[in-house]
């Protein structure tokens, strides 16, 4: 799919900050430590961090809340001819243990023929057709310079506001940069993702793929993993006052390990949900509540014929729903599936409504756009995965805040405590891929490296 080269940089990380990729020399090759490792959740940077542990031999459990592993990948069966993810889509960039992952499971790549499209009014248009707009161009200019961002910190309203950008077109330039980023424009800092993009590297694509799920391929990967994983394990209290750590789960029972790699959402901190004895530092309880993650979902929309146009890979809208995916393009499918993202606000409107008028309200939105009762009338099934109301994630992903203190709170948040417990998980990349599948992992990996080095 076209996908606008300035939104969510996609290299591994190359500077100082790297974690290094999974062909250069280990340096802990050589040792095996043989104390009990207990790994909090199950998503991709659990998962991950399994996998390395695995190959060192290292003795590890890992107890996941619910019950399902892949945490925020997560794929919908039986709805259309394939596997719709609810959560992680698109592989990001093409220099991580993650797409070589994808690649070795011999999945296909959608190609990435497709257009975007922009509403503005009740007109659908590409963005060469739109060019002569002069809001259009503004609007896109200003999704740009968003990354590109040298003035006080401000969120991207500010930013839209100083520009005077016209009303007709906030949509897009709010679509193309905050949503993405799993948030509204008042509360997205431009200059925490201009240092993110900056650090992050430059852009080297992003990959949907055709015929088979993400989850699937980390299942695959991960396969001597799995069977390690503990289910409905809610973890609900960490005690290292101790030598052996105490590990309290929501049925009271407890078992004692030497470490922690703590993995779990950002929002379930910020909830504490999970109790430390002793608290954690100031530090780190400082850098929990100065990153941002609120409500996020996936709209699943399965037609019975394709309305739209068929080299649509995105649509913008001004409606509910502030950008579908065209999840059945490049695939060999009979289903038409429109997947739309919604974070931040709209996200927290939809939510407080029930699910039904929800999708009666966004599909009238359709209506507008592609004729009177085409899309109301081809609707043959409809989904809303609501990740703010899932109970152990609580939200989409993280995001840098005004005045929140940027990669150098990441950092924070990512630090380990007493040699004892080890954060990992897609808010403590402080590498510019939060919010990332492979930035998850790439953390799991930098909580391995640093507990290895610990009893080294
Ligand atoms: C709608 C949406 C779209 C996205 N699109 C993309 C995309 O296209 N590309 C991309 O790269 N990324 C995307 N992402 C982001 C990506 O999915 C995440 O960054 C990544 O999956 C996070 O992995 P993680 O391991 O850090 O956290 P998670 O996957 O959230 O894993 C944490 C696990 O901890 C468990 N847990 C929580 N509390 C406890 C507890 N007390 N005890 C035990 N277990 C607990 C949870 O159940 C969960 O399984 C998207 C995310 C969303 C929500």
């Amino acid at each position: 799919m076209q996908r606008r080269d300035f939104i969510k940089n996609t290299v591994i990380t190359t500077g100082a900050l790297a974690f290094g990729s999974c062909n250069e020399k280990d340096p802990y090759a050589e040792r095996k430590y043989e104390g009990q490792i207990a790994i909090i959740g199950a998503g991709a940077a659990g998962l991950y961090a399994g996998y390395l542990l695995e190959e060192k031999g290292a003795n590890y459990t890992i107890f996941e809340a619910s019950e399902q592993i892949g945490g925020r990948i997560r794929s919908l069966k039986g709805f259309a001819d394939f596997d719709i993810e609810l959560g992680a889509e698109e592989i990001r960039g093409n220099r991580s243990v993650w797409y070589d992952w994808v690649k070795e499971s011999g999945a296909a790549f959608v190609p990435d023929t497709a257009t975007d499209f922009y509403q503005i009014a009740t007109q659908l248009r590409t963005e060469s057709q739109w060019n002569t707009d002069l809001d259009f161009q503004l609007a896109l200019q200003l999704a740009q310079q968003a990354f590109n961002y040298t003035g006080t910190d401000s969120t991207l309203l500010q930013l839209m506001d100083t520009s005077k950008l016209a009303a007709r077109v906030r949509h897009i330039t709010e679509a193309l940069v905050a949503n993405e980023y799993g948030t509204s424009a008042g509360r997205l800092s431009v200059k925490g993702i201009t240092e993110e993009a900056l650090i992050g590297g430059a852009v080297d694509g992003n990959y949907g793929l055709a015929n088979r799920s993400l989850l699937s391929v980390l299942e695959e990967k991960c396969k001597k993993v799995i069977p390690k994983v503990v289910l409905n394990k809610q973890i609900k209290r960490i005690d290292f006052s101790s030598d052996r750590i105490s590990l309290e789960d929501a049925q009271v029972q407890r078992r004692f390990v030497d470490k922690v790699i703590i993995t779990v959402p950002l929002t379930i901190l910020q909830a504490n949900e999970l109790q430390f004895t002793p608290p954690l530092p100031e530090a780190k309880i400082t850098a929990i509540k100065n990153i941002g993650m609120g409500a996020g979902m996936k709209v699943v929309l399965v037609f019975n014929r394709r309305f739209w146009d068929v080299t649509t890979g995105s649509v913008y809208t001004s409606g509910l729903v502030p950008k579908y995916n065209v999840s059945s393009y490049g695939r060999s499918t009979q289903s038409f599936v429109l997947t739309g993202l919604v974070m931040g606000e709209k996200a927290e409107a939809l939510s407080g409504l029930p699910s039904a008028t929800a999708i009666q309200n966004i599909v009238k939105d359709l209506d507008t756009i592609y004729g009177k009762g085409v899309a109301t009338g081809a609707l043959t099934n409809a989904r809303i995965m609501d990740w703010g109301k899932e109970p152990f994630i609580k939200g989409a992903y993280s995001y840098p805040i005004v005045d929140g203190g940027g990669l150098l709170t990441r950092q924070a948040l990512s630090q380990s405590v007493q040699r004892k417990l080890y954060f990992a998980g897609e808010a403590t990349h402080y590498g510019g891929h939060s919010g990332t599948v492979h930035g998850a992992m790439e953390s799991g990996r930098r909580a391995v490296e640093e507990l290895l080095k610990d009893v080294s």
